[in-house]
């Protein structure tokens, strides 16, 4: 996040002054992937810090900034806890919400969450903000779990792996409709797969950690779809803005309270 300080001459949407928010892609928001919202596939985009410069300086060159950048509404500013809670959408707040959109979270049913990090608490909030019913969420870390019931988590699961599993089908009488990855290695995505409802679908944003097996044979014989990958924050984030402005979405104040 950071303000404007100069624009290019072909940039059409922003200005000096403006406060704005980049996701951790730059993309031109023009190609055929821009257009259907899958920027991080960008055919003129890439990441942050790579061969470009990199979020953590003091200033920064934004490429293609009308397509990368998203303006922040100028009642925000000085508002400084509502401008921490806008700043998780550049990654994992967008990247718990792609989860939640990949695993199909519906209205009135059970998501399951694999992992309690930021983006596992992440995809509790936008999770329940789908309307998903029952919340499961399978962690090992206390105080994360206690933010994950603050956020909406209606059932935590501290065991692991096999034990896991058959507390999570018990609970459920056969599995959630929609899991939520949100780890990256192979047993957590071994567990998703194996906690997923017949017919369900797994949402998988835990960057993978090596290339681990897939239980193929589960997911054919109960038809359990798997969706998700690198999140395409910038689709997300004028959409999850407009809440967080409105108060209705918030990853930061909840857990602020939690720790104190
Ligand atoms: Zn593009």
């Amino acid at each position: 996040m950071g303000i404007v300080e100069e624009v290019g001459s072909e940039v059409r949407n922003l200005k000096k002054g403006d406060r704005v928010l980049a996701p951790f892609a730059f993309s031109d928001g023009t190609c055929e992937f821009c257009g259907k919202g899958l920027q991080t596939s960008c055919l003129e985009g890439g990441f942050w810090g790579g061969q470009n410069d990199g979020g953590q300086a003091e200033a920064v060159r934004a490429p293609y900034a009308d397509g990368t950048l998203v303006a922040i509404p100028q009642e925000v500013e000085g508002d400084e806890k509502l401008l921490k809670a806008i700043l998780p959408l550049t990654d994992v707040m967008s990247t718990g919400h792609h989860a939640t959109v990949s695993a199909g979270v519906q209205k009135g049913k059970t998501a399951a969450v694999v992992g309690d990090g930021a983006v596992g608490l992440c995809g509790v909030l936008t999770a329940k903000r789908l309307g998903a019913e029952r919340i499961i969420i399978l962690g090992r870390h206390e105080k994360r779990l206690a933010i994950a019931r603050q956020f909406g988590a209606t059932d935590v699961v501290t065991s692991r792996d096999e034990q896991a599993v058959q507390e999570v089908i018990e609970m459920t009488k056969g599995g959630a409709e929609s899991v939520l990855e949100c780890v990256g290695t192979e047993s957590s995505m071994d567990t998703a797969i194996k906690i997923a409802r017949p017919g369900g679908a797994v949402g998988f944003v835990g960057v993978p950690h090596g290339a681990g097996a897939i239980n193929l044979s589960r997911m054919f014989m109960s038809n359990i779809a798997l969706h998700g990958g690198v999140a395409p924050a910038r689709a997300y984030i004028p959409e999850l803005l407009k809440d967080v402005v409105a108060g209705k979405l918030d990853s930061f104040f909840s857990s602020i309270r939690c720790n104190s």
